[in-house]
């Protein structure tokens, strides 16, 4: 595996991460794990900022330990994200790239905290962040070098409700001509609901992304969490297929 510190450098590289919005069991790891495509980014919540207090909060601790147990039997790079500096020390083992929510995009205490540690950091735009807004955020993860930090468009409200968000790809336009840092787009928070996300992914590539971040479950209906916007196994195989012939459109090469 590629260290951590390299993995987004190449400009030439789609880079695609999927997984659950939460890890849930062995079981439903050990599915995405072992599908068709194996994905080389695995996201999955361990600690979910979940809008109702009743909602699943992830599996904390016993998340951590899942992960490092698959991790043992084989590696792959993992992708979380950290809601509390106090969880830092604890992920560092198994995370390769730590994950700022959109609910977190506004909490410099914990993006400086987040920084000083030498994993790349993907920066969610929060709900209703300016693109302005969003890059003074950006600045508190300055000591990552640009090449670590990746801003992620992943929706933001608007007056509709049709959709879960707007999906700007303006903001992904605008911030690869203007700015050094990586720019990814997450389809599944975006539109929210799963017939849309394979789209949305594929114009998000077309407006210059050099990634996606894409929620994938085994069994979207019995999901813990926005099984209502998940890609089943056959849906990302799917994706991946139609990835592979649009990268090179975009002088890009996917890496899953
Ligand atoms: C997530 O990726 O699971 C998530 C909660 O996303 P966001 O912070 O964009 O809502
Ligand atoms: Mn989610």
């Amino acid at each position: 595996m590629k260290d951590t510190l390299d993995l987004f450098a190449d400009p030439h590289e789609l880079t695609l991460i999927s997984g659950p919005c939460a890890v849930e069991s062995e079981m439903q790891m050990r599915a995405i794990l072992t599908g068709v495509n194996k994905p080389s980014l695995i996201r999955g919540g361990i600690f979910k900022m979940r809008t109702n207090k009743n909602s699943f909060q992830g599996l904390g601790d016993g998340g951590f330990d899942l992960i490092r147990k698959l991790q043992d039997e084989a590696p792959f790079h993992f992708v979380t994200e950290v809601t509390d500096p106090r969880q830092i020390e604890l992920l560092l083992p198994i995370t390769s790239v730590f994950q700022i929510g959109a609910r977190n995009m506004y909490n410099y205490e914990l993006l400086k905290a987040v920084a000083a540690f030498k994993k790349p950091v993907i920066l969610k735009r929060a709900f209703s962040a300016t693109i302005s807004e969003w890059l003074g955020a950006a600045e508190y993860l300055a000591d990552l070098g640009e090449k670590n930090i990746v801003l992620c468009e992943r929706g933001v409200r608007s007056f509709d409700t049709k959709l879960r968000n707007l999906l700007d790809l303006g903001s992904v336009i605008y911030l690869k001509k203007t700015t050094p840092f990586k720019v990814f787009v997450d389809p599944s928070h975006s539109m929210g609901l799963t017939p849309y996300v394979i789209d949305a992914a594929l114009a998000a590539v077309a407006a210059g992304a050099d990634g996606l971040i894409v929620e994938v479950h085994p069994n979207p209906a019995q999901a813990l969490s926005d099984g209502q916007q998940a890609l089943s196994l056959e849906q990302f195989n799917d994706l991946v297929a139609k990835l592979q012939k649009l990268a090179p459109i975009f002088d890009k090469k996917l890496k899953v």
